[in-house]
């Protein structure tokens, strides 16, 4: 048994039984981890109040050779994530932001890119930077970390210079100019921009000269389709803002 500490990123934290929880969070250094709380569910757990997703906290934990699922010793809560916590908004954007790292992360594996992205998105977030642009700058982010996002200098047919707008094919492989393209999702010169400088440019930057809502919007649904391309699925909670956003009851029945 050996006992381990690092920052880590709290990105879901589930009941089980009658007294523990289940905690994944997302180290720099060992990536994704499982640890159990134990007692957590009790009354007057040392855990109390500390174990909320997207909190930045001190985790201190047990492992045992070839065991996934690690017992937690200690977590300090460095940075709460109340800014997420207080409407229904923050708390879809905040499951999204961490469904990324739960199906991007790997176990085990250093993570360090990964890691500073949803640190420095959550800053940004905390003093205020807006949402939508925070979302599609970290998506676009993952997405690149990942090696799928597009690269929005040359068309994939001809190589020829996208210059002011492309199209993303229906099989989402790259993006493609007017000429090349048999039809797609279009993809305008402000959106394009964006994705640009969301290579060159922090968040905090991006900020301070946004793109429109509806360049924001083009940008989101490239990504969602570059991502579901990737993952052969769609993230749970993508659908469930979606459903939110439309209306509709969300169907989180779904597991
Ligand atoms: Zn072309």
């Amino acid at each position: 048994m050996s006992l381990q500490s690092a920052d880590a990123l709290l990105l879901d934290v589930f009941d089980l039984q009658e007294q523990d929880r289940i905690v994944t969070f997302l180290t720099a250094e060992r990536g994704k981890k499982r640890g159990v709380a134990r007692g957590a569910r009790r009354k007057h757990s040392r855990y109390a109040g500390q174990l909320q997703p997207l909190a930045r906290a001190r985790v201190t934990w047990f492992e045992r050779g070839s065991s996934e699922l690690v017992r937690i010793r200690s977590l300090e809560l460095s940075r709460p994530a109340t800014f997420l916590q207080g409407d229904l908004e923050g708390l879809l954007l905040g499951a999204y932001l961490a469904d990324h790292m739960l199906e991007f992360a790997q176990e085990n594996e250093a993570s360090h890119e990964l890691f500073r992205l949803l640190d420095t998105t959550l800053v940004a977030l905390a003093v205020g930077v807006d949402r939508d642009l925070a979302g599609r700058y970290y998506e676009i982010w993952v997405l690149r970390l990942a090696g799928v996002f597009p690269s929005a200098g040359e068309c994939l047919g001809c190589g020829r210079d996208l210059g002011g707008g492309a199209v993303l094919p229906a099989a989402a492989e790259g993006l493609a100019c007017r000429h090349c393209a048999d039809g797609g999702l279009e993809v305008g010169p402000e959106a394009l921009e964006f994705v640009r400088r969301s290579g060159r440019e922090n968040l905090e930057s991006l900020a301070r000269r946004p793109p429109s809502r509806a360049a924001l919007e083009v940008v989101a649904e490239l990504s969602a389709r570059v991502r579901r391309t990737f993952l052969q699925h769609e993230l749970k909670s993508f659908r469930v803002i979606r459903e939110t956003l439309a209306g509709l009851p969300p169907d989180v029945s779904v597991g």
